[in-house]
């Protein structure tokens, strides 16, 4: 397995579960997602944000932390678009149906956070912007 380091530079929201006060469980890390600019993109719109593939970040480590699964699903319809789909169809997500849409999901507790990417990107603007790198999914649920 290759181990990846963190950039300690880099813009990056992390979200994890721990469980509730009442309910506690160990850590489960759920994605690391990065701003990604579009250079179509008018001035102040939000940033596309992805996950990262290499794993989780937080500030507490130097490597990126493996991660199982994703939650980023495009959409088209209700219909799955892959990725590599989408590379040999690009008209596949340019449909008025189309969306990006994110499933925060703890595989321990189960609890399941379902929105759009317009909700989440601002959010995610947002947190980056007063420095907020590391949220739980029970303080993202309350926001979103
Ligand atoms: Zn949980």
């Amino acid at each position: 397995m290759t181990i990846y380091s963190a950039d300690p530079t880099a813009k990056y929201v992390s979200i994890f579960c721990e469980g509730t006060e009442a309910n506690p469980h160990s850590i489960w890390r759920i994605g690391t997602y990065r701003p990604e600019r579009d250079i179509d993109a008018p001035a102040g719109a939000p940033a596309y944000w992805s996950e990262s593939k290499t794993g989780y970040q937080s500030p507490e480590s130097d490597t990126l932390i493996p991660i199982n699964g994703k939650s980023i699903a495009r959409l088209a319809g209700d219909k799955h678009v892959s990725r590599e789909e989408s590379r040999r169809n690009p008209d596949a997500l340019n449909q008025g149906d189309s969306r990006t849409r994110f499933r925060f999901e703890c595989g321990v507790c189960k609890k399941l956070v379902a929105r759009r990417a317009e909700a989440v990107f601002p959010l995610f603007d947002k947190l980056s912007s007063v420095g907020v790198s590391v949220l739980s999914l029970n303080a993202l649920a309350a926001r979103l």
